[in-house]
């Protein structure tokens, strides 16, 4: 059952419908939604009522299973294919789900790779991957949303980053630089957006078991896991509950935050 809050006449009456989930009647986009955390933040945000654009860059049977399961759900979903690196595709994936589910009024900028290697021998071209993925592609996908969100005078936009981004680590220069750079961007942007009724977060998990952590050595997970107080790596449906909360009625006075979802690595 959701509770809410109706005008009748003068006064706010407080109800209850039993079909009305949270996010009822929005549209959420969902970069990277194919694979891993974003697979399971889409899956979470259909659980809670919302219609889901479906992105991914590659993985397309991947993207339909998930938009497949939406649909289970008894939600609406459409699977776009967009590298979020290029302008042009951005534009055309949001035209996409707005023409195809309406206007987005939440943003999960989750898309994200990683091509590390120490400073010293990484190529530019991994250096202009990771930061053209993860930070200019979550900012060309905010600004393709923003003028319906500015329209609709509501949005939530939720960027993934990483306690990489706080705390840095050894042969991740270009992606530390990018989250770091997410952060400041949200901040920035719920300065922007906050008047406009729109609040703007970042999510910043610590290890989480997906694709993405999938070759790390048995070494370097045992080193991680000496740093983990809750004494477990992470997973997917960790972080999912998190965005839809931020996404729904609970976080509607919580902007300009950087929200760890570490199992307590990095505190404070
Ligand atoms: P993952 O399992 O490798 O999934 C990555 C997703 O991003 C896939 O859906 C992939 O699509 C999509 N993607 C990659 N490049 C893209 C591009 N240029 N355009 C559109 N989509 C693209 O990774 P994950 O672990 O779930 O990571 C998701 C986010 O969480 C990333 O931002 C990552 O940095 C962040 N994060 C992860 C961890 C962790 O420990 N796993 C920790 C902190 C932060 P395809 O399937 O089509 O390739």
């Amino acid at each position: 059952m959701y509770e809410f809050e109706a005008r009748i006449g003068d006064s706010l009456v407080q109800m209850a419908d039993s079909d009305a989930l949270p996010l009822s009647g929005e549209v959420a986009l969902v970069t990277g939604a194919s694979r891993g955390i974003g697979r399971a933040i889409a899956l979470e945000l259909a659980s809670h009522g919302a219609d889901i654009g479906v992105n991914y860059t590659a993985s397309s049977s991947a993207a339909e299973d998930v938009a497949e399961q939406i649909r289970g759900l008894g939600r609406q979903a459409v699977v776009v294919q967009a590298d979020i690196s290029d302008g042009d595709a951005v534009s055309a994936m949001t035209k996409a789900v707005t023409g195809k589910l309406g206007t987005p009024t939440i943003l999960i900028n989750n898309a994200g790779i990683t091509r590390d290697m120490l400073a010293m021998r990484m190529k530019s071209a991994d250096w202009e991957a990771v930061v053209g993925t993860n930070l200019t592609g979550s900012f060309l996908t905010t600004q393709s949303v923003l003028r319906g969100m500015l329209r609709a005078r509501r949005g939530r936009i939720i960027t993934i980053g990483s306690v990489i981004g706080t705390v840095g680590n050894a042969g991740q220069a270009n992606y530390a630089a990018a989250k770091a750079g997410l952060a400041g961007m949200t901040r920035s942007l719920a300065h922007e957006l906050g008047s406009r009724g729109i609040t703007v977060n970042l999510v910043a998990p610590g290890f989480i078991q997906t694709d993405i952590t999938a070759d790390l050595s048995d070494e370097v997970i045992g080193n991680v896991m000496q740093r983990i107080p809750l004494d477990r790596l992470g997973d997917p449906a960790d972080v999912a509950p998190l965005v839809a909360f931020l996404a729904g009625p609970g976080g509607a006075y919580i902007t300009g935050q950087i929200i760890h979802v570490d199992g307590g690595m990095v505190m404070g």
